[in-house]
């Protein structure tokens, strides 16, 4: 009984689609991480140390005989972190901008879609005239302006 409860609930998320937007993202995601990483060890870091003579990654000190403190690595975490941000910024900015004009675009086309109307039906004979008629073509019936 519980364990039927738990398949139905499991097909649930998973029929949910989220399951599969998730999935994709984390995979995405993880390749993104990698890039990233690599951005900042392979060309950022090399860079910095081209200038400033440093490699934050071998930046350590030692406490105790053996132990160190690799806080250069920590920084490189940092560093991975904001610059991650920064895309994630970046991308979150542009998804907006590009939202705001699809909104845009589709209050236009709803505006076209439904023009003001130009003709109205004659209160006599139910047909279809000029909105500015002031006299009826079909049954010849004085209108009043609306
Ligand atoms: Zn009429």
């Amino acid at each position: 009984m519980a364990k039927k409860g738990f398949i139905g609930e499991f097909k649930d998320f998973i029929s949910r689609g989220n399951a599969m937007d998730m999935a994709v993202g984390v995979i995405i995601g993880g390749a993104f991480s990698g890039i990233v990483t690599s951005l900042t060890e392979d060309i950022i870091s090399p860079i910095l140390g081209l200038f400033g003579g440093i490699n934050f990654d071998r930046l350590s000190v030692n406490i105790l005989g053996e132990v160190t403190l690799n806080y250069g690595k920590f920084i490189t975490a940092i560093v991975n972190f904001l610059i991650m941000a920064l895309i994630i910024f970046f991308i979150m900015k542009a998804v907006n901008t590009l939202e705001a004009q699809a909104a845009r675009l589709a209050r236009l086309g709803n505006e076209q879609e439904a023009p003001a109307p130009t003709t109205k039906i004659c209160p006599f004979c139910k047909s279809e005239i000029p909105i500015d008629a002031t006299r009826c073509a079909h049954c010849t019936s004085e209108l009043e302006q609306s």
